[in-house]
């Protein structure tokens, strides 16, 4: 298969049989990402974005992408790093990225788990389970992180922070919670993130919304950035990788489901938000995030597993 544009050998096939070389692919990758912010309104002219950086390829993409988007407002941009404290796996992750940071002088922020409270995600894994505590890896993990990042963000006075969530991860996130029957968590999906608005929210948006894992991986690789396979040993517990074997699959025999799950969605997405959109929040005693509770989930979190904590 040549390109469509230029009949140089093709390097990617779009659902709609359209081939594409590398240098047109990239460029059809980066106009839809731009489509997605403008149409979206991700981010506004003048607006400090916090790029939420893993050190896997999606996220380093997008660092990448904005870095270059924002070329005339790098005061603007920055990324941030946390460190969960998951051994042979996101230390791994963070030297990458420290490395791309440094290279390309982007304004990296890092924080860990271990500093902010006490305990590294292995810890924790173990004190749960030890104790019988029942809190899986997973949950422990993001909400944890999710917090530190909106903590910081705010600190940092950014006021958008940008995740390199793409269409498969946005998929999978809709039918776990379709199958769940979790309809408010529903409604804080989309290319822009939440439904109450809270001077102590910042909100988070999804620039490559609208691109595939394949699309975001061969964009990855053609701009130089290491895909790496490493896995999180957590992974397994993770209800997340039935849903994304199960989409694949299903994918696979029937081109174009995940595409059909999302845009269908955005479809009642706005009477979701109209449903939940009046529930107000308070905030956490602890650390004065929003939360529906007294306690929002992360400081919860932590009151349970700091007893366990030997020394
Ligand atoms: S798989 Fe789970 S524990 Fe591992 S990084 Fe992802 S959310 Fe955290
Ligand atoms: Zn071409
Ligand atoms: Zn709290």
């Amino acid at each position: 298969m040549v390109c469509e544009d230029c009949e140089k050998k093709a390097v990617y096939i779009s659902l709609s049989g359209r081939g594409l070389c590398s240098k047109h692919f990239k460029k059809y990758f980066e106009t839809k990402v731009i489509r997605t912010i403008k149409k979206h309104g991700l981010i506004e002219y003048g607006e400090r974005v916090l790029v939420a950086c893993s050190g896997g390829k999606d996220s380093t993409a997008l660092l990448s992408l904005l870095w270059r988007l924002m070329r005339n407002k790098r005061e603007n941009i920055a990324a941030i790093a946390i460190d969960e404290g998951i051994s042979g796996y996101r230390d791994v992750k963070l030297k990458g990225l420290v490395e791309f940071c440094r290279e390309n002088n982007i304004p990296l922020h890092t924080y860990s788990f271990k500093e902010q409270y006490g305990f590294t995600l292995d810890e924790a894994v173990k004190i749960s389970r030890e104790n019988r505590l029942k809190i899986k890896p997973c949950y422990i993990c993001g909400v944890l992180r999710r917090s530190l990042i909106n903590t910081y963000a705010r600190r940092l006075g950014f006021s958008k922070v940008a995740t390199g969530h793409n269409l498969d991860d946005e998929a999978q996130t809709i039918l776990m919670n379709y199958l769940r029957g979790n309809p408010s968590l529903l409604a804080r999906l989309g290319p822009k993130t939440g439904i109450v608005e809270d001077e102590g929210f910042v909100q988070r948006v999804k620039p490559f919304y609208f691109c595939t894992e394949k699309e975001d991986t061969i964009y990855a690789l053609l701009t130089g950035i290491e895909v790496d396979f490493v896995e999180c040993p957590y992974h397994v517990e993770n209800y997340r990788l039935e849903i994304r074997d199960f989409l694949n699959r299903l994918d696979s025999t029937v081109p174009g489901v995940k595409h059909g799950l999302v845009n269908n969605f955005l479809k009642m997405l706005p009477l979701l938000k109209r449903e939940y959109s009046s529930r107000s929040l308070g905030h956490c005693r602890v650390c004065g995030n929003p939360a529906a509770r007294e306690v929002c989930r992360a400081c919860m979190i932590v009151e349970k597993i700091k007893p366990f904590l030997r020394g």
